[in-house]
């Protein structure tokens, strides 16, 4: 069995690729939910979205979120009535955040839901949230603590960063299957996801840094930063605030404790010995998805060095 944790658009395309290569009931993603937030009443799970759509074929490819051909008819009717819109919200992905809303409302927990989405749109892969209980990654800006989707897609990113808030950690048990998925796995990805916001927030939820050091799983991680930038988001910026080295080197640091192998970009071979120096194999390749191609290549390439399938 293979088991990722995965943040959303990052995470989604080196998913989508090992999709293509690794049996559906072998693959079990473990997603993070601090980005979770709510809107017009109801609960919103972008990561969660992001990867049940990219495996369902419902993504929007060029967007990387929300689903393909959307309209947005309800939010102009929510705009004329004088509410906020900025968080962008499609009509027939509304219709998920409604049935999600619904099913938590009558009881069931985040991930009892997601099996449900899962079963209703057909995909065959394990998508378990990180938790079941409240968990909000808040930032610490110059105007206060703000909500991590209010300081990314309402303000743009632009603020100071002075600290990352994980409200609700001391609280958040790992959701059923998160412990037992890593500990029984073969091997365990780390995909190129936010390293504070996406993986971070994973790696604080009880148990789990313990977990991924206790299982005989091989740990192999990919670099999200590729020659001291990201693809896209606000990593960069804010590992540059927080004092952590924007660098392929600086990601790996995180993870250290308790990774064996860490996948970085060609442009980034100068980095092997020092990541080396931490007790990590590193190994180098194009990491850039930019099409399907790239995104089963690496995938296949993850699974090789991780010697679970042959080189084809
Ligand atoms: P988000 O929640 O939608 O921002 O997505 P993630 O947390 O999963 O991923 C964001 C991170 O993924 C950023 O740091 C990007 O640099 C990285 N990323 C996105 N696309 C790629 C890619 O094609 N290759 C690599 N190596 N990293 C990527």
């Amino acid at each position: 069995m293979i088991t990722t944790l995965a943040g959303g658009v990052g995470a989604a395309k080196l998913i989508d690729g090992l999709s293509s290569i690794v049996p559906p009931e072998e693959l079990t993603i473990i997603v993070n939910t601090g980005d979770d937030c709510e809107f017009h009443g109801l609960h919103i799970s972008p990561d969660l979205d992001i990867i049940t759509y990219t495996l369902a074929g419902l993504v929007d490819e060029e967007k990387g979120w929300g689903i393909k051909n959307d309209t947005f008819n309800c939010l102009e009717m929510l705009e004329a009535y004088g509410h906020d819109t900025w968080f962008r919200l499609g009509d027939r992905d509304l219709a998920t955040h409604i049935h999600r809303t619904m099913m938590l409302r009558s009881g069931y927990k985040l991930s009892e839901v997601t099996k449900d989405i899962c079963a209703k749109l057909r995909i065959k892969q394990r998508i378990i949230p990180m938790t079941d209980d409240y968990f909000a990654t808040k930032i610490k800006t110059d105007t206060g603590i703000i909500h991590f989707q209010e300081y990314l897609v309402k303000r743009g990113a632009v603020d100071v960063v002075h600290g990352i808030v994980y409200d609700g950690v001391e609280g958040a048990k790992p959701a059923p299957g998160v412990i037992e998925s890593i500990m029984d796995a073969k091997v365990v990805i780390v995909c190129p996801s936010n390293p504070l916001v996406s993986i971070g927030t994973i790696l604080a939820i009880k148990g789990v840094r313990q977990v991924l050091r206790e299982t005989k799983a091989k740990k192999i991680a990919v670099s999200p930063i590729i020659g001291g930038t990201v693809v896209k988001g606000p990593a960069d910026k804010m590992m540059r605030y927080l004092g952590i080295e924007v660098s392929a080197l600086g990601v790996a640091k995180l993870y250290s404790d308790f990774l064996d192998i860490f996948v970085m970009d060609e442009v980034d071979a100068p980095l092997v010995h020092e990541v080396e120096k931490l007790g990590i194999k590193a190994v180098v390749t194009n990491t850039l998805m930019k099409t399907k191609d790239d995104r089963i290549r690496l995938a296949k390439f993850v699974l090789d060095v991780a010697s679970v399938y042959k080189k084809a």
